[in-house]
């Protein structure tokens, strides 16, 4: 018996140490690599690991993007807020944790050695990204150059630091994560403009407060210190490449920043851009019930009855179209560019060859930004007792993957599917499905 208490406890002992294993290996992860520093004068950022993956745009020399994953001689980046994509690895360097310079005007050279040619000098205090070590010099990324710098004149910064700044998001919409790594689980989001009380900093990442009593860890680009001077460096490093981008959406951060507090968070939608796109049209007909309802007509009365409720909201409303003409599918997804939008969603109804497929379909390319609009829709569509949810779906539409905003096409219901058909055309079912709708976009952006 006596034997059997002592099994029962050490099997105890093996569990628990199983259990806080993992906890524990995630306090290295300042040790991997976090960021992607552009090594060459221009590259490409591509869809997809390879170069036949169509470019979405163009990095530059020196500038510096969190790192997601390396795979195959590629490298993903988020190359701006919640967009990721790829770039050749032999164009990037990787950089894993920070240090702090402690001499100034310490030499950084091209080759590690005293007689490698001088490129540049780095002033005490300042921050920079190590990428490796060789005997006594390592190699650093500073201000975009990258050099070796005689390792007893740095020191490794803190891994994390306790702090208690304040900051300002300064991204349209910012993920806030369970723990700092793209891939870990979203806890909420923050808007521009919100104040948050940073209350840890790692490499890359600031673990947050927010007043809405949110807490998590935030890309450290994103977040504008307030008066602070620690960790400044890294923060404005991937910040630089998103400014043309920032500056295109806001001329004034300083108007939107009074703007956000005052509407508060109440009124989400509020100056949110919806382009509403009702699928098909003119000549493109869509999809038609047995009955003769055309997929082209149900799509734009959705799209109408979507926009008065969005806009009661305080959201601006784009239609790609307002009448049944034909619209190329190249300018429906250029007016999510050229209106800026915070969302592109464009309407559908379903149809098969098995005529009693039925119930509403999400779908989505982007597996971060699009994927992340999807998932605000599906508790709301899951209530709709009026027809089933068949969940959400990788869909390659040229909507969705030409769309550089986050964008998803839902499909509400089979014209193929006798009884779909039937409830779909009803009004019941319109104002439904347009509220689940609009409250699954208020939510998105709360
Ligand atoms: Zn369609």
């Amino acid at each position: 018996m006596r034997r059997g208490i002592w099994l029962a406890l050490l099997f105890c002992l093996l569990w628990l140490a199983a259990a806080a294993w993992p906890v524990g290996a995630k306090g290295e992860s300042g040790k991997t690599a976090q960021l992607a520093v552009v090594t060459a004068d221009q590259v490409n950022v591509r869809q997809g690991p390879g170069v036949p993956y169509r470019p979405l745009a163009n990095v530059h020399r020196g500038e510096a993007y969190r790192l997601i994953e390396v795979k195959d001689g590629w490298v993903n980046i988020e190359w701006k807020p919640n967009r990721t994509g790829w770039i050749a690895a032999r164009y990037v360097a990787l950089a894993k944790e920070t240090a702090i310079v402690q001499e100034n005007r310490l030499r950084l050279r091209q080759e590690p050695s005293r007689d490698g040619r001088i490129i540049g000098h780095l002033a005490r205090g300042e921050t920079v990204w190590v990428i490796k070590e060789d005997g006594e010099w390592t190699e650093v990324i500073a201000d975009g150059a990258i050099g070796w710098v005689s390792s007893a004149y740095l020191t490794a910064a803190r891994e994390s630091s306790i702090s208690h700044q304040t900051g300002i998001v300064n991204a349209s919409s910012l993920n806030v994560r369970a723990e700092p790594s793209l891939k870990a689980a979203r806890v909420g989001r923050l808007v521009r403009g919100e104040e948050v009380e940073i209350v840890e900093k790692k490499p890359g990442w600031y673990k947050i407060a927010s007043q809405t009593g949110l807490d998590g860890w935030v890309s450290s680009a994103y977040v504008q210190v307030k008066g602070g001077q620690a960790n400044e460096k890294e923060a404005e490093a991937p910040q630089s490449a998103d400014r043309s981008l920032l500056s295109a959406i806001a001329p004034s951060d300083s108007r939107l920043y009074v703007d956000s507090w005052t509407r508060g968070p109440v009124q989400a939608l509020a100056g949110k851009t919806i382009v509403l796109d009702a699928g098909h049209g003119g000549k493109d007909g869509g999809a038609q019930s047995v009955d003769g309802i055309k997929e082209k007509e149900l799509t734009l009365e959705t799209a109408k009855l979507l926009k008065n409720k969005l806009q009661s909201y305080g959201a601006r409303v784009v239609l790609t179209r307002s009448s049944d003409e034909y619209v190329p599918l190249s300018a429906r997804v250029a007016a999510a560019r050229l209106y800026q939008a915070d969302a592109f969603i464009s309407l559908h109804y379903d149809s098969a060859a098995d005529p009693d497929a039925s119930g509403i379909t999400i779908y989505y390319y982007d597996r971060f930004a699009d994927y992340e609009l999807a998932q605000s829709f599906q508790g709301l569509f899951r209530q709709l007792s009026a027809l089933p949810f068949r969940g959400i779906a990788f869909g390659d539409y040229y909507v969705l993957r030409e769309n550089e905003k986050p964008s998803v096409l839902l499909e509400l219901g089979y014209l193929s599917n006798r009884s779909d058909a039937a409830v779909v055309a009803t009004n019941g079912y319109q104002e439904a499905v347009t509220t689940a709708i609009v409250n699954a976009v208020r939510h998105y952006f709360q």
